[in-house]
């Protein structure tokens, strides 16, 4: 069933009416697609990712041409690196990663019950905040899906807050604009897992082209943004060997970051990974100083 705040924000606007109406059948297939795929739709159990249905997310969000909002973090220190920032959050995601740690918006049943923030009211808040804060990340659940992020960014960037994109790295053609552009100050992908364990740790059949080409563009053609990428490592997935492999797919990176796992929600509620101890991680460091520039963890 399509969310009621996609028909909060097509309200008095014919143009998006009819949209409203072409993506309702849409939503329906997709949400459907998934309770097939699921079986148990109820209790968030994991789903397969498969490129029908990646692609029916992604078309949902190109007939709308406002950016989704599903909420905002007013303040945040750790975001943006030596900035104060403010988070938007965007709902939707075209993989399914066992560990992922909000469901809520990844899962489409789950999304449906989110209440979207409109964009006037995020950016009266910016204006109000002009003083306040440097920049605005613009993070998961995968921004690169909403077919209004170049104007959104560059609406941010003419009110001269700097912007920051998280991203999985599915999409490198909106990367590459961005980058082209000048519309996004920083960005940080997920460098999660080596082509081997894809499966088994993403839940996703996507070929790994793209994100390998999104990882490729942000260390060699970056046209000077700063950059990071980041893994959030957990046992028993990540071996020093898949570790390396991993590692290999982002040599000479400038920026890497291994993050601690939060075990508390999962998308997959039988996910068993464990997170590391401080010195564990210290370990995977080592291995990584070999391989990239800089390599940092977020404990
Ligand atoms: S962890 Fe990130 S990429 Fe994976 S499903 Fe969650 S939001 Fe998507």
């Amino acid at each position: 069933m399509i969310p009621s705040w996609w028909q909060h924000t097509t309200q008095h606007h014919p143009q998006r009416e009819q949209d409203a109406r072409s993506i309702r059948e849409s939503w329906d297939i997709l949400d459907q697609s998934v309770t097939s795929i699921s079986g148990k739709k109820q209790n968030t159990t994991i789903a397969s990712t498969s490129t029908n249905k990646s692609v029916q997310i992604h078309t949902l969000s190109n007939t709308i041409n406002v950016m989704l909002i599903a909420w905002i973090q007013q303040t945040s220190l750790v975001d943006y690196p030596d900035k104060i920032a403010c988070i938007v959050f965007t709902p939707g995601c075209n993989l399914r990663c066992r560990f992922c740690h909000n469901p809520a918006l990844v899962l489409p049943w789950l999304i449906a019950a989110t209440e979207p923030i409109p964009n006037d009211v995020f950016f009266n808040f910016l204006e109000q905040r002009k003083w306040l804060i440097d920049a605005v990340v613009i993070s998961w659940w995968e921004p690169t899906l909403q077919s209004d992020l170049i104007d959104f960014c560059r609406t941010i960037k003419e009110k001269w807050f700097l912007v920051k994109l998280d991203t999985n790295g599915r999409d490198p053609t909106i990367v590459t604009s961005l980058l082209e552009q000048k519309l996004i100050d920083y960005i940080a992908m997920d460098s999660k897992i080596d082509h081997a364990q894809r499966l088994t740790l993403l839940q996703s059949k996507e070929h790994i082209h793209p994100y390998q080409q999104t990882m490729d563009i942000l260390i060699h053609d970056n046209h000077g943004c700063d950059y990071e990428f980041r893994t959030t490592l957990m046992k028993p997935y990540h071996t020093r060997e898949n570790f390396v492999a991993m590692l290999r797919l982002i040599q000479w990176a400038k920026n890497y970051y291994l993050q601690t796992y939060r075990p508390e929600t999962t998308l997959d509620p039988d996910f068993d990974g464990v997170a590391l101890t401080y010195d564990e991680m210290k370990e995977f460091q080592t291995l990584a100083q070999d391989y990239v520039q800089k390599c940092m963890i977020r404990y």
